[in-house]
């Protein structure tokens, strides 16, 4: 597996991940190296970090897992413990974990002492292809999603597909979700290989998908413009993630299955406001429900997502900002959407 030039950063995949991450390490005299796992992470993922990566680490600190941990509160646990234990500001904290301590782990690194380095090494699939590429990093405030945090880029990713062996079914195809956005909005052959693919975790694609976000990154990395694309389905998605999160009543969606649901909603959205061809159309429904449950929305879980919207970070003056498809691989930004067109989605979504 070769690496891709990034932004600011490397991400090294397989075989040259390993090399990479020790000369770094070894070069840059950090003074402290911390090591961020959670309890998953610690159990399926340490041992082949400690065996295989052969980096020396000073600290290892653990969060509990999980979307309801991705807090300002689990930040304080992590701010608290890299002060007890001396971290200054030539300290390195690398995260070994899925997207959600990648996020929570660089907005700690980003903001400790002004900020500090840091290093992802996602063990999920949504991490690898996705979450940790890009330097989005944050935590939520409630259950409103990545409300606080900062755009800051790791020094360097390096990804191991092996982790994969040790994630479960749900967790892997969460992530697959992300990989048919990349297709969806940039690239029609990829999509078209992958609604055709059995193994979701498969080598040549994850490099792919880190291929698509990164070129979308390096072009615009703070979000002014063309970086807006990667937001498809998740105008929708993210208020779904939110209110499952909210509701103690419903399952809670994963972020892949809740943004699975949005790209549905919002390539209806398309086919109405964007000339998204409706064979395409029912080609992105069928994908999807064929590796995710359909969900069930009433009508006043609707108004309860639809409220939520006005949360997002795509907002702007008031206004409620769509990626939606002209095309698969084509995505426009800047869309605004009327309620009611939103409604009859949902409607198309569940018919
Ligand atoms: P996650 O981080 O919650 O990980 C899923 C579960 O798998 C956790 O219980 C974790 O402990 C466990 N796990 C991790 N690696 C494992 C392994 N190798 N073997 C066994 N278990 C393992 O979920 P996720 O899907 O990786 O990430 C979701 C988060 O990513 C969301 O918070 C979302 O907002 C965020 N995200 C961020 C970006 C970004 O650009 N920063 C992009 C997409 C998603």
């Amino acid at each position: 597996m070769e690496s891709i030039a990034s932004h600011s950063y490397e991400v090294h995949l397989e075989d040259l991940a390993q090399a990479a991450l020790q000369q770094y390490v070894a070069k840059s005299s950090y003074s402290k190296v911390f090591l961020l796992v959670d309890e998953n992470t610690k159990k399926h993922c340490l041992p082949f970090f400690k065996k295989k990566l052969n980096v020396s680490v000073d600290h290892i600190l653990e969060i509990p897992s999980g979307e309801e941990n991705k807090t300002v509160a689990t930040c304080m646990k992590v701010w608290d413990a890299l002060s007890k234990n001396d971290a200054d500001r030539k300290s390195l904290l690398i995260n070994l974990g899925g997207g959600v301590l990648t996020d929570l782990g660089g907005f700690v690194a980003s903001t400790y002492q002004r900020g500090i380095d840091f290093i992802n090494i996602p063990t999920t699939l949504l991490s690898m292809v996705d979450a940790s590429i890009g330097g989005k990093t944050g935590v939520d405030l409630g259950t409103l999603k990545n409300q606080i945090g900062v755009i800051n880029q790791p020094k360097m990713v390096v990804v191991f597909p092996e982790f994969l062996k040790t994630l479960d079914q749900r967790q892997l195809t969460s992530g697959f979700a992300e990989m048919l956005k990349h297709g969806l909005i940039k690239d029609e052959a990829y999509w078209t290989a992958l609604r055709n693919i059995s193994d979701l975790g498969d080598a040549a694609s994850i490099q792919r998908s880190i291929a698509l976000k990164n070129e979308v990154v390096m072009e615009d990395p703070t979000e002014k413009g063309l970086r807006k694309i990667l937001n498809f389905g998740h105008t929708l998605g993210h208020a779904i993630e939110s209110y499952c999160l909210e509701s103690p009543q419903r399952k809670t969606l994963l972020h892949g299955e809740a943004i699975a649901v949005g790209m549905i909603l919002e390539a209806y959205l398309s086919h109405e406001l964007k000339g998204l061809p409706r064979l395409s159309l029912e080609e992105i429904k069928d994908t999807f429900l064929q590796h995710f449950d359909p969900v069930v929305f009433d009508s006043n879980d609707i108004d309860s997502i639809l409220a939520l919207l006005r949360y997002d970070k795509k907002n702007s003056h008031g206004n409620i900002n769509f990626v939606l498809l002209q095309a698969i691989g084509e995505a426009v930004t800047d869309v605004k959407v009327p309620d009611s067109l939103m409604r009859r989605a949902f409607a198309y979504y569940m018919d």
